[in-house]
């Protein structure tokens, strides 16, 4: 655990724009790598990574009130230009913070992340900014002394997902993939390929987690939710074994998700989740 040192260097931020502002505390992960973590467990965590030749930053949460929070953190350790933005995915409090960065020389997203972004911003009728660079698998960043590999492991969280590693400093950022605590959102999710993904995850030779939600953490984050999801997974299967209609499948698989998870934040959202996993498997059985 040689760097697996979290330094929380005391700033708890207050969002001070209204009901939908979340509450935010800045950790430093690794030397020179901020995550500001969502304390509420509504919000995404936005990281950034302090170089010689500029910032990245890795999400920008949920309106431009948040992520001004996030560039005053930025100022507080450097005076660099935010070069580099990247979107995990399209949710709202991944990206709605972008605008406040539009100077980066290049925000990027996955090409189906970007596609929904655009989509979803023209059906809400929302401003956005959207990224300026796309890929479709992998693409490889460099900047000071960092090299980042950004992954597309497939559908996942959501079908336009990416993963962040670091092979010389054995980080993972995670985007949506990975919630340290939460009950997930599977609104936008495939669970069968979300499990692989994890399990590509496991894999890598990594020692920090930095979740998309929830405190900052080790390799057993990435084991913890891809649990979560297989338990959710063959507990649905069982009950479509034995013939189940949809409430009743709800009620016995919460019932048995409770015994290990109601000490996670937000256990409202399993109902859904039972709901998105039963669709996936009676689809998948034809029925
Ligand atoms: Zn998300």
């Amino acid at each position: 655990m040689r760097f697996f040192k979290f330094l929380c260097v005391g700033i708890l931020v207050w969002m001070n724009s209204a009901a939908l502002a979340q509450e935010a505390k800045l950790t430093e992960a690794l030397p020179n790598i901020y995550c500001m973590v969502d304390t509420t467990g509504n919000g995404a965590n936005a990281t950034f990574i302090t170089t010689k030749e500029g910032v990245i930053v890795i999400d920008t949460r949920g309106n431009n009130s948040e992520a001004g929070e996030v560039l005053k953190a930025i100022r507080k350790v450097t005076d660099q230009p935010v070069v580099y933005v990247v979107n995990s995915h399209f949710h709202n409090e991944n990206i709605s913070g972008n605008g406040v960065f539009k100077s980066a020389r290049t925000i990027i997203a996955q090409k189906r992340a970007l596609a929904m972004t655009v989509l979803e911003a023209a059906r809400e009728k929302r401003k956005v900014t959207p990224a300026n660079l796309a890929f479709d698998k992998k693409l490889e960043l460099k900047l000071g002394k960092y090299h980042l590999k950004l992954i597309h492991p497939g559908p996942a969280h959501t079908d336009g997902d990416l993963y962040i590693y670091v092979p010389k400093w054995r980080i993972i950022f995670t985007g949506g993939m990975v919630y340290n605590g939460i009950i997930p959102f599977l609104g936008d999710s495939n669970i069968e390929s979300w499990i692989d993904a994890l399990r590509e995850m496991e894999d890598l030779d990594a020692e920090v987690i930095v979740p998309g939600h929830g405190s900052v953490g080790g390799k057993p984050l990435v084991t913890q939710m891809k649990h979560y999801l297989m338990e959710l997974k063959r507990f649905v299967n069982d009950a479509l074994d034995d013939q189940k209609n949809l409430p009743e499948t709800i009620e016995i698989v919460k019932a048995k998700l409770k015994m290990k998870y109601s000490g996670w934040k937000h256990f409202d959202r399993v109902d859904e989740n039972v709901v998105r996993a039963y669709v996936e498997y009676s689809a998948k059985r034809g029925t």
